[in-house]
């Protein structure tokens, strides 16, 4: 039988209710489709953090090096500074691993509204690709003159041939796997004229490995509009760390709520573990009441069981996702009234009766 080894760190706040959710549904679906999951499950976070002085073990990387993959929930505490918590966990793996590929899908899931007037179900389909390790997010920068009249401070984005090349030739192989093939190229190559220059070069570059993928360039302000004036017209997008964490934000409304989006960190060399997690933090507003929204974990599961190669899985647990939304059985967040426990068992009950 197929095994894979998966990692569950469900983290702090709401990790801790749509993790265990997460993997009763990827459970089912195992069962369904005669495959194994082993699970591991690491208590790492915040209550970590205050027994141990620390997110995770120093030898948490080594620990779950072995792991096809991490599936991931939320760290962030309300007692604790972000860059305890964020910094000593979660942006830990994805450096450690070199997760360099942020992958962010966007879709209007049915019986989900768009906040925008006219979209329906079915007329936004994208996938946004994040540079995840290096550009604007990188770290340099620095501060002279503190507290006087001529204090400086500079954020210095970093690219490299090989980081832009590398997220680059993803971002076309994703749209070469999609039906339009077609990506668009968000830089901001008219005002940053050294680093987004560089990005246009060497998207023209890799295009050319790709003579099927259709692309085109766009300026980050200009993607903006697009994706609320003509979202049917945007098919996979790349762009730097900065620019899509702005854009994929905007996605996320656009697609109804932070509770149905997911995300990967891939590292898709497959040298380490990638690291599968809803795009949503730990909501203090809503933790340990039993009501988040678990269709961005589930959604989540389905991108990491497609990862792991089992792609009839991945779009079979999808159909269930989508039967249940439809059906109306959803959260408050996108104006149901079920909570998380019977919004789970229902994507559970249309996994064990599909084809049955
Ligand atoms: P958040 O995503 O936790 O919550 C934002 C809003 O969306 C809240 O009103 C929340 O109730 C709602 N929401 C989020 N997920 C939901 C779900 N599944 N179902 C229903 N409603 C949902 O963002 P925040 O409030 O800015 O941050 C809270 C903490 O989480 C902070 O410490 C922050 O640093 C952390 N955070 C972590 C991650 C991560 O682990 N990847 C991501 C974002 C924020
Ligand atoms: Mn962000």
């Amino acid at each position: 039988m197929r095994r894979y080894r998966i990692a569950a760190i469900a983290g702090d706040g709401i990790g801790q209710e749509v993790i265990p959710a997460g993997l009763d549904v990827l459970r089912a679906i195992a069962d369904r489709q005669g495959f194994a999951l082993d699970v591991e499950e690491f208590p790492w976070g915040s209550d970590y953090y205050r027994a141990n002085g620390k997110m995770m073990p120093e030898d948490g990387l080594e620990t779950l090096k072995p792991f096809d993959s991490i599936f991931f929930g939320a760290v962030g505490d309300a007692h604790l500074p972000d860059d305890i918590t964020l910094w000593g966990l979660r942006l830990k793996i994805c450096q450690g691993f070199d997760q360099y590929a942020n992958i962010r899908p966007t879709r209007v899931l049915p019986g989900l509204t768009s906040p925008l007037r006219a979209v329906e179900p079915g007329d936004i389909d994208w996938v946004i690709v994040r540079e995840n390790s290096e550009g604007e997010y990188a770290g340099h920068g620095g501060r002279a003159h503190r507290g006087h009249p001529e204090e400086v401070a500079t954020e210095t984005a970093i690219f490299t041939r090989a980081g832009v090349t590398r997220i680059m030739r993803t971002a076309f192989r994703i749209a070469q796997s999609r039906p339009r093939k077609l990506l668009t190229v968000v830089t901001k190559s008219n005002a940053q004229k050294h680093g987004m220059v560089f990005w246009d070069e060497i998207a023209a570059e890799v295009a050319r490995e790709f003579p099927d993928v259709t692309w085109e360039k766009e300026l980050v302000d200009a993607m903006a509009a697009r994706m609320v004036r003509k979202p049917g017209s945007i098919d996979t997008v790349v762009a730097t760390n900065l620019h899509a964490d702005i854009l994929s934000d905007l996605a996320g409304a656009v697609a109804g709520s932070l509770g149905v989006a997911p995300t990967a960190n891939l590292e898709p060399d497959r040298r380490f573990p990638s690291m599968f997690e809803p795009i949503h933090g730990s909501a203090f507003d809503i933790a340990g009441k039993g009501v988040a929204n678990p269709v961005a974990t589930f959604w989540t599961a389905a991108m990491m069981l497609e990862h792991l190669g089992e792609p009839a899985a991945a779009a079979s647990l999808m159909v269930a996702v989508e039967q249940v939304c439809a059906s109306g059985i959803m959260t408050a967040d996108v104006g149901g009234t079920a909570n998380t426990a019977e919004v789970t068992a229902a994507v559970v009950a249309a996994i064990r009766g599909a084809n049955a």
